[in-house]
């Protein structure tokens, strides 16, 4: 790792919608491996979720800014939504590149569960040439990425580094289906984006 260059995290999901797993793990690898910055970046078409409904990417947007709002090291960027077709994270890493120039270290953060998909990531050779990749994790479902990590060879034991967080058992899949039944969110996503969910009416429908 050079610690002479920016290192920026890069959060990519759906968010839909963002919950408070999301921000306790960017800013646990924030903090555990001195990045910059931590980019959220909402999927524009999940290639993973192809065939699922997913809320206008604008309203993931907007909940996702204002759930990272407050923090002065997080940022959102627009990018992937307004790419049609799906977002692969290899174009968004050399986009990224492009941008932020060569003197700009990449970490990847994702959920131990998006590493147990990443053989199947496009490009993953090169992306792993490209960034680092931080999974995180409480202990215990971290160890259970571990072939994984060993059938991507020495490149990718040099390239994943696992992180332990205190991880949440929360996913927007629960949440959404919290708010269908008319059960309370309070607590698992920003007081912000459970005002915004309401005010809009989303995740309503049966
Ligand atoms: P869904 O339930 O709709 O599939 P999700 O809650 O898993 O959504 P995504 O937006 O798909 O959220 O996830 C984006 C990234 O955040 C992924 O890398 C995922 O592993 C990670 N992530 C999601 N929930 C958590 C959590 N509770 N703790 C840590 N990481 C999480």
């Amino acid at each position: 790792m050079d610690m002479q260059k920016q290192r920026l995290g890069i959060m990519g999901g759906t968010f839909d919608p963002i919950h408070i797993g999301h921000l306790i793990t960017a800013e646990i690898v924030r903090t555990d491996f001195h990045l910059d910055k931590v980019l959220f970046i909402p999927a524009g078409s999940p290639p993973h979720k192809q065939g699922q409904i997913i809320t206008p990417a604008v309203h993931r947007y907007l909940m996702t800014v204002m759930a990272t709002a407050s923090n002065p090291h997080f940022a959102v960027l627009p990018m992937e939504i307004e790419r049609s077709g799906p977002s692969y994270t290899i174009d968004t890493v050399r986009r990224l590149l492009n941008e932020y120039g060569p003197n700009t270290e990449l970490f990847c953060i994702t959920g131990a569960d998006a590493i147990r998909d990443l053989l199947t990531w496009k490009d993953l050779d090169t992306l792993l040439d490209l960034c680092w990749f931080a999974a995180a994790s409480r202990p215990g479902a971290l160890e259970a990425i571990d072939p994984i990590i060993a059938r991507l060879g020495e490149k990718g034991r040099n390239r994943v580094l696992r992180v332990n967080t205190p991880q949440l058992d929360i996913s927007a899949t629960q949440i959404r289906e919290r708010l269908r039944q008319g059960l309370s969110i309070r607590y698992l996503v920003p007081e912000s984006v459970a005002e915004y969910i309401k005010k809009e009416q989303l995740y309503t429908e049966q």
